[in-house]
């Protein structure tokens, strides 16, 4: 798909880093503060927020279809009742603006200085009022892993497993924002070698490395979205750390699945990087054998390649590189995803975050959560300090980084950070 604000040559008069996650080809959208302010809506450069209820009162957005309240306000939702085309023209205009070549705002230095705010002085706040919250298994590798680390190594895979994209209904309620720190959960767990199950804090509390995408407003329940018409209803991605208590999951998951193991926090990053901004960085995805029913068939390049790494930072240490992952490796892609999960009618709505499932890679280092790094426990991690860790330690900070990267230009989604703090 051919997007003007995509084009790898543009450069901005807005002095963005070689680094940065934020070129002027990604203008992704978040909700920050500054200070005890309001909440806005904004977009990001460089190392600076675009404040899009200023820039939307200073008339920098005439003729798009928005009016204040869409910026005015403490969500992207809104905002996304406008559609794919709604946002589409936004980010468009937003390019124009900061193109080196455009005069509209740059040299307005008294417009410039309400429009762009340092990041030093804005804090990022939940970007998306999130509806219903959804978490696929579509990573081939994670599902094979977890099945020779529970079941039997020769058939790894359920039978289901490369027929349907397999997922769950989660919690909205603890999907929370980077950098919330939050309290290890508790619950019942039943170690193997007691007879009864006990209560107390979880020993096994694990990161799931995903991504997420949003969802703009579906159809009417009882109606269908094709694979073909998955794009349209996409809004963007961020990067998501489902957190799992392995032994809490691990008592409770039979008969009925996913639970309290699964539902105390959620992390997200902040920006949503749009997937018109994504598009340049398509690929193919991997042939699915057996072939899939026809409602699952899709035609281009669906899968996107984008770099995934996860850190373990201890207290008061340099963090460590546990896994390089990519979001490449998926066997089920996002508009396969949408499609199965509207195949019988259930209705999405706008805001809905639907998770990717753990994404592992082939390779020992490329796997996304540390039941498999660790191997149940049985291949720990060292730390700096020469302490190892089997799972994630109280004090410890987890850390998630991603970007796609082609033609010169990087497309990032800055961190998803969260600390584990002892159970109260
Ligand atoms: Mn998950």
């Amino acid at each position: 798909m051919n997007l003007p604000a995509n084009n790898p040559t543009l450069t901005s008069w807005v002095e963005v880093s070689k680094e940065s996650d934020f070129p002027i080809q990604n203008l992704p959208f978040g909700v920050i503060q500054v200070g005890e302010g309001k909440p806005r809506v904004a977009s990001r450069i460089g190392d600076f927020a675009i404040d899009l209820k200023s820039l939307f009162v200073l008339g920098y957005m005439e003729n798009l279809p928005f009016v204040l309240e869409d910026f005015d306000t403490n969500s992207l939702n809104k905002m996304m009742l406008k559609g794919k085309m709604g946002t589409r023209k936004l980010r468009e205009r937003l390019s124009k603006l900061f193109q080196s070549d455009n005069t509209d705002l740059q040299g307005k230095q008294h417009h410039v200085d309400q429009v762009l705010i340092s990041m030093d002085e804005v804090t990022m706040l939940m970007p998306i009022e999130i509806g219903d919250y959804t978490d696929f298994y579509s990573s081939e590798q994670h599902a094979f892993n977890v099945g020779c680390l529970f079941r039997d190594p020769n058939n790894a895979l359920l039978p289901n497993w490369k027929h349907i994209p397999v997922g769950y209904h989660g919690r909205s309620s603890s999907i929370v924002p980077s950098g919330l720190d939050f309290h290890r959960p508790k619950g019942q767990k039943k170690p193997p070698t007691a007879e009864v199950p006990v209560y107390g804090p979880s020993n096994l509390l694990d990161f799931e490395l995903e991504t997420a995408f949003f969802t703009y407003q579906g159809k009417p329940l009882g109606e269908t979205i094709s694979t073909a018409e998955a794009d349209d209803y996409i809004f963007g991605m961020a990067l998501l750390n489902d957190w799992s208590a392995r032994d809490i999951q691990g008592w409770e998951y039979v008969p009925l699945g996913p639970f309290l193991g699964k539902n105390f926090a959620s992390h997200i990053s902040c920006w949503i990087v749009t997937l018109d901004a994504l598009e340049p960085f398509r690929i193919p995805g991997p042939v699915q054998d057996p072939k899939v029913q026809p409602y699952l068939e899709y035609e281009g390049d669906k899968h996107i390649d984008m770099n995934l790494d996860v850190f373990i930072k201890p207290e008061g240490q340099d963090e460590v590189s546990v896994c390089h992952s990519n979001f490449k490796y998926m066997y089920w892609n996002m508009n396969q995803q949408l499609a199965h999960h509207t195949v019988n009618g259930c209705n999405i709505r706008v805001g809905d975050c639907m998770g990717s499932g753990t994404i592992s890679g082939p390779e020992e280092g490329e796997f996304g959560s540390m039941l498999e790094i660790s191997w149940k426990g049985t291949k720990p991690v060292p730390m700096p300090d020469g302490s190892e860790r089997k799972f994630i330690l109280d004090n410890d900070t987890v850390i998630m980084r991603g970007y796609c990267e082609k033609d010169g230009v990087r497309i990032g989604f800055g961190e998803v950070a969260a600390k584990v703090l002892p159970a109260t």
